[in-house]
C-alpha cells in the first residue's frame, strides 16, 4: 500500500510524502515529487495519524437511552428473548448519580442476549468509524447479569476480529463485600474468571459503591490479588466524589499494591488503571507532587484515566435538592489530566467511559471529539497540548491498556506487543520502521455548502494535530488503515 502526496503530523505542513506501508509497518518515507502540471491545483493531500482508543469504556450500558425499537426488514425476533426492551422509562429525571446507578441496576434486569450484543456491535461499529483500533470494554459480572454482559462480549470479540483489539474487563460495578447481593456478586465474577479466563485480560473493580470504608479496602485487597492470580491487568472506578473531608482511596490503593508486592508478582506489561479520581482535583500541588513520587519510587505502572463527559455531568451538582438550582456553586470536578502529565510526570489518559446513558446522556463517543474538549476543559491552547491531548487519546490510551502501537491484527498474540512502561516514546510523529494501523484524515476540496452559490469555495486543510484536535474532522473523512 502506497499513501501518495501524505502530510505527516510533526514535520513541515507544506511537505508532501510518499508513505509505503507493509503488514501494517511503515516501510518507507520519501518526499513526494511535485506534480508535473504546477498549474493545476493538485488534489487535497491526506494527514496521516496513528489511530485512537478507548481505554475505558461501558459496553453493556451503551445506548439505553436510544430506541432500537425499530422494524428491520431481515431481523425477525425468534423468542420473546430476541426482542430488543424498553428502556423509555429510564430517562434521567433529576439526572444524580444515584439516580443513575438505581435507572441503570433497573435497566440490566431486562438485557436480553440480542439486546446486549446489538448495543455493543453498535458502539464499536461507531467506534471503527470514527478511527478507534483498540478498546478496553468493561463487562458487568453480577448476580443480575451473571455471565449474560461476557458471553456478549466474546461474541463481539470475535465478530470485530482483525478489526478492533478488544480487551474484555470483567467488571464488577456492584459490591462484593458490603450489602445483600455481595457475597452472590463475588460468587459469579469468580466463575467469570474461571469458566472464561482466556477471554478476560482485565480486572475492574468499584471500591467505592461498597457501603463502608474498611469493605471498600477488602475489595481493593482482594481485586489486587485475585489479579495477580489470574495474570490481569487491574482496573479500579475509584474516588468519584468532590468531599474534600474524605480522604482519597488512592493512597490506599498505592500502599496495598506495594505491600502485595505488585512491581515483583506481576506479569511484565500487566498496569494499573485507575478511573474518574475526581477527588484528586481537591489535592493541593504538594499532595499531587507526593503522588508522582510515590508511583515513581515504587515503579508502579499506574495509569490515571480522565473521563470527562461523564465527570461534567455528574460532579459538582447545586448542593440543594437534585435537580434544583438553588445555589451557583457548581464546582466542576474532572482529574487535570493535562497538568498531572505536563507538570507531574504521571501517566493519563483520557476516554469516553459511557454513551448514551444516565451516566453519560450526551455526546457521540468520538476520542476525537473528546480531546476537543480538552482544549476548553484543561485550558490547554498550545501546538504542544494540542499533541499531548491527542496522545491522550491514542498512544497514552493504549499504554494504559498495556498495548503498544501494534495492530489488532496481532490481536491474541501479546508476545509481539512491546512492553509498555519501557521508555515508549508517546508520540504522534511518525516513522519508517512504526508498527501498528495508522489513521488517514481526507482533506475535502470545497466547501459543502447546501444550496447553489454559483462559485466553489475552498476548503480549509487540516495539516496537522492541532488542526483535527481543534476542529475534529467528519466521521466521513476518517479511514482506518491495516494491511491484509
Ligand atoms: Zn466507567
Amino acid at each position: 500500500m502506497k499513501i501518495k502526496h501524505a502530510i505527516l503530523p510533526g514535520r513541515d505542513p507544506t511537505s508532501r510524502w510518499d508513505v509505503e506501508f507493509e503488514c501494517n509497518t511503515i516501510t518507507r518515507i520519501q518526499p513526494a515529487a511535485a506534480p508535473a502540471d504546477c498549474s493545476r491545483n493538485p488534489s487535497p493531500s491526506p494527514l496521516l495519524l496513528p489511530p485512537l482508543c478507548h481505554p475505558h469504556i461501558h459496553l453493556d450500558k451503551a445506548y439505553l437511552l436510544t430506541c432500537n425499537h425499530h422494524h428491520h426488514p431481515h431481523h425477525h425476533p425468534s423468542s420473546e428473548a430476541d426482542k430488543h426492551p424498553d428502556y423509555s422509562d429510564l430517562t434521567p429525571q433529576d439526572g444524580s448519580f444515584a439516580e443513575a446507578l438505581r435507572f441503570t441496576s433497573l435497566a440490566k434486569q431486562r438485557y436480553t442476549d440480542e439486546d446486549l450484543y446489538l448495543r455493543g456491535a453498535q458502539l464499536l461499529a461507531t467506534s471503527l468509524s470514527q478511527g478507534v483500533t483498540a478498546c478496553r470494554a468493561f463487562v458487568e459480572t453480577d448476580h443480575v447479569t451473571r455471565q449474560s454482559c461476557l458471553h456478549a462480549a466474546i461474541r463481539l470479540k470475535e465478530c470485530f476480529r482483525g478489526k478492533m483489539r478488544l480487551q474484555i474487563c470483567a467488571f464488577a460495578q456492584d459490591p462484593l463485600f458490603s450489602t445483600e447481593h455481595g457475597t452472590e456478586n463475588m460468587r459469579v465474577l469468580q466463575h467469570a474468571l474461571r469458566d472464561f479466563g482466556e477471554h478476560v485480560e482485565v480486572l475492574g473493580t468499584t471500591p467505592y459503591v461498597e457501603n463502608s470504608t474498611e469493605a471498600a479496602l477488602r475489595n481493593i485487597e482482594w481485586a489486587i490479588e485475585t489479579a495477580l492470580a489470574y495474570s490481569l491487568h487491574l482496573d479500579f472506578h475509584l474516588d468519584y466524589n468532590l468531599d474534600g473531608s474524605r480522604e482519597a482511596m488512592v493512597w490506599d490503593v498505592l500502599r496495598l499494591l506495594r505491600e502485595k508486592g505488585w512491581t515483583e508478582r506481576a506479569k511484565p506489561g500487566k498496569t494499573v488503571v485507575l478511573g474518574h479520581c475526581t477527588r484528586l482535583t481537591l489535592f493541593s500541588d504538594g499532595e499531587m507532587a507526593r503522588l508522582a513520587g510515590e508511583i515513581k519510587d515504587s515503579s508502579l505502572p499506574v495509569h490515571f484515566v480522565g473521563l470527562p463527559t461523564s465527570d461534567l455531568f455528574m460532579m459538582g451538582r447545586p448542593a440543594g435538592a437534585a435537580g434544583e438550582s438553588t445555589s451557583a456553586d457548581r464546582p466542576r470536578g474532572t482529574l487535570q489530566v493535562v497538568d498531572m502529565i505536563k507538570k507531574h510526570g504521571i501517566n493519563a489518559c483520557l476516554c469516553v467511559n459511557n454513551v448514551g446513558n444516565a451516566f453519560t446522556p450526551w455526546g457521540t463517543g468520538d476520542p476525537l471529539a473528546l480531546a476537543s474538549l480538552g482544549v476548553g476543559l484543561y485550558q490547554a491552547g498550545t501546538d504542544e497540548d494540542a499533541n499531548l491531548l491527542f496522545e491522550c487519546v491514542s498512544s497514552r490510551a493504549r499504554r494504559a491498556m498495556g498495548l503498544g502501537p501494534a495492530s489488532a491484527l496481532e490481536a491474541g498474540l501479546p508476545s509481539q506487543e512491546p512492553r509498555p512502561d519501557q521508555d515508549q516514546e508517546d508520540t504522534t510523529e511518525l516513522q519508517e520502521g512504526r508498527r501498528g494501523e495508522l489513521l488517514l484524515i481526507k482533506n475535502k476540496e470545497y466547501v459543502a455548502c447546501p444550496g447553489h452559490l454559483g462559485v466553489k469555495i475552498p476548503a480549509r486543510q487540516q495539516v496537522c494535530v492541532r488542526d483535527v484536535v481543534w476542529e475534529p474532522p467528519e466521521v466521513n473523512l476518517r479511514q482506518i488503515l491495516r494491511c491484509g
